[in-house]
C-alpha cells in the first residue's frame, strides 16, 4: 500500500457531470483538488463506444449484465445526448403522479435557476427560450441559438406543427472545439480549471474511505490506481462516481462502528433508484438519411396530462441518427427493433430508412428498488413503476405521428400500419439517479440539502444520487447546477 505524502483540500471521486463540473469550479477558485477518476482520457472526437465490457453488474435474478456506463474524464457525458433540460418547477414539488407522489425536493426551482443560467454558459447551450409550453420561468434566453436540424426533420416539425403540437428545439450541448464538438463534462466543466491546482489521477478507481475512530470524518480515500492500492488524505471529500458506484463505495466502506456501509444509518444508502423510463418508437422515412445526427427537438404537450389524463405523461424526444445516438448503439434490444421496421436490411440501409423518437416518463422512489453489494459484485433490483402513464404516452406519440404520416403535404415519411418499439433494457443505466437521496430528515435521506452527508462532516455528494425525485427530462443539468452550487459552499467552507 502506498500512501501520499500529498495533503489536498478536496479530493473529488469521479470526473463526469458532477465531478467534473465541481473540479473545475473548485481549482479555478485556488483550492487544491486530487481528482481520481477510474477511467482515462479518451480521444478527441470519440462520442461512441461499446458497454464497459470488463465489468458485469447482476441484475434482480441474479443474471449477469453489461451496463451502459462510460468510465472516462468526463464519465457518462463522453456518451450522453448532450440534451441539458431544466427540471419544471413543479418536479421540485409534491407532484401526484397515477402511481403515487412523485416527492419534493428541500428547495424549490428558484432557489436553482441562478445555477442552471450558470449550467447552460459553462456547457454552452444552444436554445430557443419561450416555444415549449412547459418551459420553468427563465431570467434570460439561451447564450446560444440552436444549430440547424435536417431538413427531413424539419418538415417533419412542420407537419407536427400543422396537427397541433408544439416541438421546441432540444437544448443541447455544443463544445467550441471542431475536432470534438459535442459538450461534456471534459470539455465544458472542466475547460476552466486551473490545471496548478488540479491533479487528475487516470485509472484510479475509488474502492474505500476511511474513517476516523469518532467515525465523524474521512481521514483517507484507498484507490486502486493502476494495480496498486493508494491512499490519499484531504480536508473533504466529494463523491461523484455516479448512482450506481457512488452508494458502491459508501456501502463498501463498512466497518464496525458503521456495519451497513457509511452514512448510512438511514438504511437508506444504494436504495430509491429511479432511472426514467425510456421506450424507442420507430417511424419509417421516405427517403434515405445519413443516421448520423445529433438529438434535435422535443415535444413536452403531454408532460402535465392529456385530454382527460390529469397526471403526468412524460416527455417526447427526436432521437439521434440510429448509427450515432449511443442509446441505440449500445443497446442491441432496442437496436434490433430496427430490423423489425424493415426486414431483410443491412444495418445501416435499416437507420437510414429510420425516423426514431424517444418516450420517457418518470418513475417514483421505491425502498426495494435499490444498488447493494454481493462481496464485491454490484447487484441491481429494479422494476419500473408508474407503468400505465409511460404505456399512456407511448400509445398518445403513436397516435400524433400516425396522424402526421396520413396527413397528404408530408412527404418525408411513409404511412405503416405499425410502429415497433421497445422499452430499454436494464442495462440502460445511464438516467440513474436517487440512490442517496437528498433530504433535511436524517432518518429517511442521506445527504442534507447542501449535499453534505448527514453522518459524516467532511464528506459531499455531486451527483445524480442525490435527486429525491427522477423528472422525466434528463438529469444532466440538473446535476451540473447542484455542482455549481455545491462549489460556492465548499468554497465558502474552505476559505473560512
Ligand atoms: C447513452 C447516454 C445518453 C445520455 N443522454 C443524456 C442526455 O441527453 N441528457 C441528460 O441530461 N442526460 C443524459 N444521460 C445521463 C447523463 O449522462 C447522466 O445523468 C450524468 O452524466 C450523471 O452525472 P454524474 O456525475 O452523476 O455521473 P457520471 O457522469 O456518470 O460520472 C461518474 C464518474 O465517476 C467515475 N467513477 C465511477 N466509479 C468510480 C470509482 N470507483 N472511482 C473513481 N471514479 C469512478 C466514472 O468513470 C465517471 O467519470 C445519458 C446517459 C447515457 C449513458
Amino acid at each position: 500500500m502506498i500512501i501520499d505524502d500529498r495533503h489536498y483540500d478536496i479530493i473529488i471521486i469521479g470526473s463526469g457531470a458532477g465531478g467534473g463540473t465541481l473540479a473545475g469550479c473548485l481549482s479555478s477558485k485556488g483550492h487544491s483538488v486530487l481528482l481520481l477518476e477510474r477511467g482515462e482520457a479518451v480521444e478527441a472526437g470519440w462520442q461512441s463506444r461499446p458497454r464497459v465490457k470488463d465489468e458485469q453488474w447482476f441484475g434482480p435474478d441474479g443474471d449477469p449484465f453489461s451496463p451502459q456506463t462510460f468510465y472516462a474524464v468526463g464519465g457518462n457525458t463522453k456518451i450522453w445526448g448532450a440534451v441539458l433540460e431544466r427540471m419544471r418547477e413543479k418536479d421540485f414539488t409534491d407532484l401526484p403522479l397515477q402511481e403515487g407522489v412523485s416527492p419534493s425536493w428541500p428547495f424549490d426551482y428558484t432557489h436553482l435557476a441562478p445555477y442552471y443560467d450558470q449550467a447552460e454558459t459553462l456547457y454552452r447551450v444552444h436554445g430557443k427560450a419561450g416555444v415549449d409550453p412547459t418551459e420553468p420561468s427563465r431570467t434570460k434566453g439561451f447564450d446560444h441559438s440552436p444549430r440547424a436540424v435536417m431538413p427531413f426533420l424539419e418538415e417533419l416539425r412542420e407537419g407536427l406543427e400543422r396537427h397541433g403540437c408544439q416541438p421546441y428545439d432540444l437544448p443541447l450541448s455544443w463544445s467550441d472545439n471542431d475536432g470534438d464538438p459535442v459538450g461534456d463534462a471534459e470539455l465544458c466543466g472542466l475547460a476552466h480549471a486551473d490545471s496548478a491546482n488540479l491533479e487528475i489521477r487516470h485509472k484510479a478507481k475509488a474502492l474505500r474511505l476511511h474513517v476516523s475512530p469518532s467515525g465523524r470524518e474521512v481521514k483517507r480515500v484507498e484507490a486502486d490506481v493502476e494495480g496498486e492500492i493508494w491512499l490519499f488524505s484531504s480536508d473533504l471529500v466529494v463523491l461523484a462516481a455516479g448512482a450506481i458506484n457512488t452508494p458502491a463505495i459508501l456501502l463498501r466502506s463498512g466497518n464496525e462502528r458503521h456495519p451497513g456501509g457509511l452514512s448510512n444509518s438511514s438504511d437508506q444508502v444504494g436504495r430509491n433508484l429511479m432511472n426514467v423510463q425510456i421506450t424507442s418508437i420507430l417511424q419509417r422515412s421516405a427517403a434515405p438519411n445519413s443516421g448520423r445526427y445529433p438529438r434535435s427537438y422535443g415535444v413536452n404537450d403531454y408532460y402535465w396530462g392529456d385530454k382527460n389524463v390529469t397526471f403526468p405523461l412524460g416527455h417526447i424526444q427526436a432521437a439521434g441518427g440510429v448509427l450515432q445516438d449511443a442509446l441505440f448503439a449500445e443497446s442491441p434490444p432496442v437496436l434490433s427493433l430496427v430490423s423489425k421496421l424493415i426486414p431483410n436490411f443491412g444495418i445501416k440501409r435499416l437507420a437510414s430508412r429510420t425516423v426514431a423518437w424517444w418516450a420517457m416518463t418518470e418513475v417514483l422512489p421505491e425502498q426495494d428498488n435499490r444498488v447493494w453489494l454481493n462481496k464485491e459484485q454490484i447487484r441491481i433490483n429494479y422494476l419500473h413503476n408508474n407503468r400505465e402513464a409511460h404505456d399512456r404516452l407511448v400509445y398518445r406519440w403513436i397516435d400524433t405521428i400516425k396522424s402526421v404520416e396520413a396527413d397528404p403535404a408530408i412527404k418525408v415519411v411513409t404511412s405503416e400500419p405499425v410502429h415497433p418499439r421497445g422499452e430499454a433494457p436494464l442495462s440502460v443505466v445511464g438516467f440513474a439517479c436517487g440512490t442517496c437521496r437528498m433530504g433535511e430528515d436524517p432518518s429517511a435521506s442521506v445527504v442534507d440539502s447542501t449535499g453534505q452527508c448527514h453522518d459524516l462532516d467532511n464528506v459531499y455528494i455531486a451527483d445524480s444520487s442525490v435527486f429525491p425525485s427522477c423528472p422525466s427530462v434528463g438529469p444532466g443539468l440538473t446535476t451540473i447546477a447542484l455542482a455549481l452550487r455545491m462549489a460556492e459552499t465548499l468554497d465558502k467552507r474552505l476559505e473560512a
